[in-house]
């Protein structure tokens, strides 16, 4: 376990205790088998939540929220199943725990691999000529306009259940989904967290926070430095 935020907090336990007020954050993992995990944390550390990268099951103790990144996600598969993460990664999401599935991440979620959101994602599903590529999207809930968002090797959403929000679709109407959401469970198929605009990571600090503030840990927006923009 590491607490990548650790370094600049003068009370780096403040991370896992439930402390009343200011100094209580919420405390979110993100799964550093594989991927862009560093870029999702210092996302967060600068959002003013807790981080901690997550490796094995005890990692996922006291989580008020978990990210999974993008990557490859047959390495992550491999990864989770080496460190016996398959059931504990279940519970945690079953549990009400806010997660939030970043392109690989997204492909985590679905019906084949963790199972716990009800859908489909279909691997690099732009072909080869768009593997990567960026654009605006506009996301429903989100306020601020649309965001600048990375494609690279993207999946897309084929298929979803009826208790599953769609969030955003690329290229118009009738476009792929490439955003979605199911209660406390939100993925997206690109990456935000390689640029400035953290409004995303924002969108599922709000879950975490209420989250948090359910179970009395912190203190609902308070556990962020920095107030949410919504
Ligand atoms: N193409 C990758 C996969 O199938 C996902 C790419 C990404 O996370 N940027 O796992």
């Amino acid at each position: 376990m590491s607490d990548a935020s650790a370094a600049s907090a003068a009370t780096p336990s403040a991370q896992t205790s439930p402390l009343p007020g200011a100094a209580a954050k919420a405390l979110v993992g993100v799964l550093a088998l594989q991927g862009d995990f560093e870029a999702h944390a210092k996302v967060l550390a600068r959002l003013g939540a807790g981080v901690r990268e997550v490796r094995t099951a005890s990692d996922l103790d006291a989580l008020d929220g978990l990210v999974i990144p993008g990557g490859e996600s047959t390495s992550m598969s491999f990864g989770i199943d080496r460190e016996r993460l398959l059931d504990p990664l279940r519970a945690l999401v079953f549990g009400g725990t806010p997660v939030f599935g970043s392109c690989a991440g997204l492909i985590m979620l679905d019906r084949d691999h963790l199972g716990v959101m009800d859908i489909l994602a279909k691997r690099n599903a732009f072909g080869r000529q768009l593997s990567s590529f960026e654009a605006d999207v506009e996301l429903s809930g989100l306020a601020g306009g649309p965001v600048r968002a990375l494609f690279i090797r993207a999946p897309q959403i084929s298929e979803r259940g009826p208790s599953v929000e769609v969030l955003a679709r690329v290229g118009g109407a009738d476009g792929p989904v490439v955003a979605a959401r199911q209660g406390a469970i939100l993925a997206v198929a690109f990456h935000t967290e390689l640029g400035r605009d953290d409004r995303v990571h924002e969108l599922f600090l709000e879950r975490v926070c209420e989250f948090a503030a359910a179970r009395g840990r912190v203190d609902g927006a308070a556990a962020l430095k920095r107030p949410l923009a919504r």
